[in-house]
């Protein structure tokens, strides 16, 4: 089982795909307000972001699946595992894998992303990291994300291609959104020390209480202005 995981996740990794889609999502919400503007499709591209953020990647991933605060429905499982492989959040194992080890080894020179972490880790977390499936125990069977392993590249291929012909601009601004939201955790939130920052979890989705979690991980409340908390997490608990 943990071969055959590897394998699925070294596709990933020499394919580059996911790792292309995130850089130009990055570069479609930097570049593309200084050509055309603050336009419609960019501001609701963002707002897509900051809801992926909030609900996928902090609630879900985070907060459901590596650390056990919540207890999704089994259709929550499979809604939320389809929007991450829709906008590139990564498969969930492997998003989970990398996140335990981070906790394991933050601020120090294991930590697998992060201010000590080299530029290549930060910006090309998915061509440089492995995918770590030794911090994954009863993960490895759980029904919906092995599903999710098997059709991941194809939910995410087809999402890109619908959404390239029907609003690029919206769909690449969401993707870039949440893949910078991760990169601004990740090292803005260990900067000189593990932080939190008020203004900057709002804009993602509690994750910048991030002091307030690496002090409790089962904490499911992480601050004043944690939308991920009392936008879904307060009504599941
Ligand atoms: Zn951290
Ligand atoms: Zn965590």
């Amino acid at each position: 089982m943990l071969q055959s995981l590897s394998k699925l996740y070294k596709k990933y990794r020499h394919t580059g795909t996911h790792q292309a889609m995130n850089l130009v999502g990055v570069a479609m919400l930097l570049l593309y307000p200084m050509v055309q503007g603050f336009t419609a499709n960019y501001l609701l591209g963002a707002f897509v972001g900051i809801l992926l953020i909030t609900f996928v990647a902090s609630a879900y991933y985070h907060r459901a699946l590596s650390h056990r605060t919540w207890t999704p429905t089994k259709s929550m499982h499979y809604i939320f595992l389809t929007l991450g492989a829709a906008f590139w959040v990564l498969p969930a194992m492997y998003w989970v894998g990398l996140h335990r080890k981070h906790h394991r080894y933050y601020d120090t020179d294991q930590d697998p992303h992060g201010p000590k972490a080299g530029w290549k880790q930060n910006l090309l977390m998915v061509l440089v990291n492995n995918p770590e499936p030794s911090y994954l125990k009863r993960d490895l069977k759980h029904e919906p994300m092995r599903w999710q392993n098997t059709y991941y590249l194809r939910i995410a291929l087809f999402t890109t291609l619908v959404m390239a012909l029907i609003n690029p601009v919206l769909y690449f601004v969401a993707v870039g959104y949440v893949y910078s939201s991760f990169i601004m955790i990740n090292t803005y939130g260990h900067w000189r020390g593990v932080k939190d920052s008020h203004i900057l979890a709002i804009f993602s989705g509690g994750e910048l209480y991030h002091k307030t979690h690496h002090e409790d991980q089962r904490k499911s409340r992480l601050g004043v202005f944690d939308l991920g908390y009392y936008g879904l997490i307060k009504w599941m608990k």
